[in-house]
């Protein structure tokens, strides 16, 4: 048993049962033992790799369509450009690369973390720019927001229906999953339904994350932006562990894997109350040109770059890889006419 499970193991000796949001939340934010303020877990010889990992091409179509965002926003002098979740700090380093040369987009660029060892990384791949733990701490401007791979490292409750009613999954002595007592939930029903047998997943904290990105984007102008594997609506018990690169059990070992659930993006909009598109990743990269930007990079490199550009794009796009498991979401109030997507991927706030 680590130290983290042993701490855990007490408060569940002490309080009985644990909520998973609880037990993700430990595993994943503990101060000392947990997984993201004590590690790097990007790239080869960490436990995942994320689409800005994969390829520049990400960060550069994702930061042409921050800019467009920001000119649709009628290009306000001062404004925020903020990034949830920047993990090594890639993404945020190719945005800014590819809008250098868009005049007048001189964002405040704030990232939100609150793993100190990411923020070292971050530090030290992008200089002197602002960090903070929460959306709450933005200065009150136009904000331009991104997010790849943040809400899916929220922390989620799992409820299972039965016969008569709800059960909440709990972690229970020797960090066994284990069931709560059944009660009648009309708001669980209407989300999931009443099959025996479905499970649910509530990420509150995503939920509260996306109402004050909805409060700050109609206060004061702007766009959002979230990439993320999940769904609109989903049921079924997504709760993920992954240990280098490989599956891994979610109760063994926490703060040694890292641990994720599907994002539910229609309970995100509808929490934000923002006009907004949705789309999976594949279809808004080559929307947004990705096919030419591998060609043009093929083209000006050597031939093992070309074969890599060529292994990129297809992780990003393609139908089996990324393309349709990772979706995006746009939020913002000028989101009529947003670059990537369909116009009948468009929603207004009533959804
Ligand atoms: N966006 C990056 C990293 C994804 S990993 C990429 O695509 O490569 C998840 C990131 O979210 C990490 O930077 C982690 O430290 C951060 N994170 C997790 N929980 C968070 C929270 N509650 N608030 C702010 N950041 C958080």
């Amino acid at each position: 048993m680590n130290a983290l499970a042993a701490i855990i193991a007490r408060e569940i000796a002490a309080n009985g049962p644990m909520r998973l949001d609880r037990y993700m939340a430990l595993a994943l934010g503990h101060p000392q033992h947990g997984y993201y303020p004590t590690r790097d877990p990007l790239g080869a010889g960490g436990d995942f790799t994320t689409a800005p990992e994969i390829s520049q091409m990400f960060g550069e179509l994702v930061g042409l369509w921050l800019a467009q965002a920001w000119m649709d926003a009628g290009a306000p002098a001062d404004f925020v450009l903020a990034e949830a979740g920047p993990g090594r700090g890639s993404l945020m380093a190719d945005i800014l690369r590819a809008t250098a040369r868009v005049e007048g987009f001189a964002p405040q660029v704030w990232l939100i973390e609150t793993s100190p060892a990411l923020r070292a990384v971050q530090k030290a791949r992008l200089g002197a720019v602002n960090w903070a733990d929460d959306l709450a701490a933005l200065p009150n401007l136009p904000l331009i927001f991104v997010a790849n791979e943040f809400f899916d490292a929220l922390p989620i409750r799992q409820f299972q229906r039965g016969a008569d009613g709800w059960q909440e999954v709990l972690v229970g002595a020797g960090l066994k999953p284990s069931l709560g007592a059944a009660f009648a939930d009309a708001g669980l029903d209407a989300r999931f339904g009443t099959a025996p047998g479905t499970v649910g997943e509530v990420c509150a904290p995503a939920e509260g994350f996306a109402a004050a990105l909805g409060a700050r984007l109609r206060a004061y102008g702007g766009a959002g932006l979230a990439v993320d594997y999940g769904d609109w609506h989903g049921t079924g018990d997504t709760l993920q562990a992954l240990r280098a690169h490989k599956a891994a059990n979610p109760f063994e070992a926490p703060g040694q894997a890292d641990l994720t659930a599907h994002v539910q993006f229609g309970p995100l909009a509808a929490a934000a109350g923002q006009a907004g598109a949705f789309t999976t990743q594949g279809r808004f990269l080559e929307r947004l040109g990705i096919t030419a930007r591998a060609q043009a990079l093929a083209k000006a490199g050597a031939a093992d770059m070309a074969a890599d550009v060529v292994a990129a794009h297809r992780r990003l796009t393609h139908p089996e890889e990324m393309g349709n498991l990772f979706k995006v979401l746009a939020l913002g109030p000028g989101a009529q006419n947003l670059a990537g997507f369909d116009k009948n991927e468009h929603f207004s706030p009533a959804i």
